[in-house]
């Protein structure tokens, strides 16, 4: 047995005096968030508060089951949390039910499918060509191999959504659900019309909000309730909090299924410290800055859209319902994978994304996806994200001059955003 020094180090040495190599590496990352602009739409920046729950004593504590009905004692604080992170998020969504135990948003749907679906069963989804996430039935996603999958995409002449599409294929294959929400989709979604669609059809219908939740939560986009049956969403994007996934609804029956789905279906013990840092990120986005927060994402996806559009490059669909927006870059002659490696060197994270009716490969593809989820919760304004729309002009323009050293325009365009990060710095 350890004496009582060692013990002692053991509990109270940092992280930098016990492993500096991870504690370095973890300084790296918080210097490349404080220098670059962070324009991937899956990401956001938490606050202290959320950080602090997140790395909280939480995490030494296992629990199974939910609030007032655990298998093991000691889970005072552990229900009172939970308990508190569930009334909020029904508050935030107005739902009767929620389930805020998912590690993620993919066990979350994980949760829905095995709650209402039997292996076999048919699925009705947006396609991943078009915008729709992997974990509504890729083929690679254990969804494409468990269940039948058939996909709508949305329209040539406008890249929307297309319902006459999705309503032939429901009606044609009958699926036990339909699943509306995507990760790259920047448009609103006519909910009361799928709704229609999946009756019609006799399906379930769920929405998968993960990328706009958080305007869904500050009534900047129309609610997915009544209409949907289920809608799950991640609460690290949109959301602007801790990573993990949400499952609501207003149905009873359905809730107790889900339940049971996701503790002992898909998953064990709970993450409590992810818990409790999507209980505080809840109680954030019941707060009046957090609509203006998401106010601002709007108006600041709208500036960005803009700019692009001003470079020559043509924003996907005509512009965005969101903070979330998809990029051609054909016209500038380049590519997805050259460009979001030239925009980061600049300074600029972005990820590469197929476009609709891709000609080009998802390794490669033409488009890439910006969003304004995190740049606005550093307090960049659509000035700001004016300037970062000509910044990637600016970049494009070098990579089409020169494809195989763009050196000098990310010098330059690196120093630039350097000078806009200092004036909005993060984690003090
Ligand atoms: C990001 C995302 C998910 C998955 O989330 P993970 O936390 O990565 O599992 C699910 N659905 C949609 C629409 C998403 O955008």
């Amino acid at each position: 047995m350890a004496d009582a020094a060692t013990l002692r180090a053991h509990f109270q040495a940092s992280l930098a005096e016990s492993d500096p190599e991870v504690a370095e590496a973890i300084g790296g990352e918080l210097d490349r968030q404080r220098d670059q602009i962070e324009l991937i739409a899956s990401e956001n920046l938490v606050s202290r508060a959320v950080l602090e729950a997140h790395g909280s004593v939480m995490t030494n504590k296992t629990v199974e089951g939910y609030p007032g009905k655990r298998y093991y004692g000691g889970a005072q604080f552990a229900d009172r949390i939970e308990a508190l992170g569930i009334a909020r998020a029904k508050k935030l969504f107005g739902c009767g039910f929620a389930n805020i135990q998912p590690h993620s948003g993919s066990q979350a749907n994980q949760a829905v499918f095995l709650a209402l679906l039997k292996p076999g069963d048919t699925i009705l989804s947006m396609s991943t060509n078009a915008g729709g996430h992997i974990s509504h039935g890729h083929p690679a996603n254990q969804t494409g191999k468990h269940y039948a999958i058939v996909s709508y995409g949305v329209a040539k002449s406008d890249e929307r959504l297309d319902y006459a599409e999705a309503e032939a294929l429901a009606l044609k294959h009958k699926p036990r659900l339909v699943i509306a929400g995507g990760s790259a989709y920047p448009r609103r979604i006519d909910f009361p019309r799928l709704r229609a669609i999946a009756d019609k059809a006799g399906a379930l219908f769920m929405v998968d909000m993960a990328h706009f939740a958080g305007l869904v939560a500050t009534g900047l986009h129309p609610n997915p309730f009544p209409h949907a049956h289920i809608v799950t969403t991640t609460t690290y994007k949109s959301l602007r909090g801790a990573r993990g996934g949400v499952v609501l609804t207003n149905d009873a029956a359905l809730a107790k299924k889900i339940d049971n789905a996701v503790f002992p279906g898909v998953q064990g013990s709970v993450l409590l410290h992810a818990v409790a840092g999507k209980t505080v990120c809840l109680g954030e986005a019941l707060k009046p800055a957090f609509r203006d927060y998401c106010q601002a994402v709007v108006d600041n996806a709208q500036a960005l859209a803009k700019a692009v559009a001003g470079e020559g490059l043509r924003v996907v669909s005509g512009g965005t319902d969101t903070g979330l927006m998809l990029v051609d870059l054909t016209a500038k002659g380049v590519q997805g994978q050259r460009a979001s490696e030239s925009l980061e060197a600049a300074g600029l994270n972005v990820n590469k994304n197929t476009i609709p009716f891709d000609p080009r490969t998802p390794e490669d593809p033409s488009g890439l996806r910006l969003s304004s989820n995190a740049g606005t919760a550093r307090g960049l304004g659509a000035d700001e994200f004016g300037q970062i729309g000509r910044w990637i002009g600016r970049v494009l323009d070098g990579l089409a001059r020169r494809p195989n050293d763009n050196g000098a325009a990310e010098h330059e365009v690196r120093a630039e955003v350097q000078a806009m990060c200092r004036r909005f710095p993060i984690y003090g």
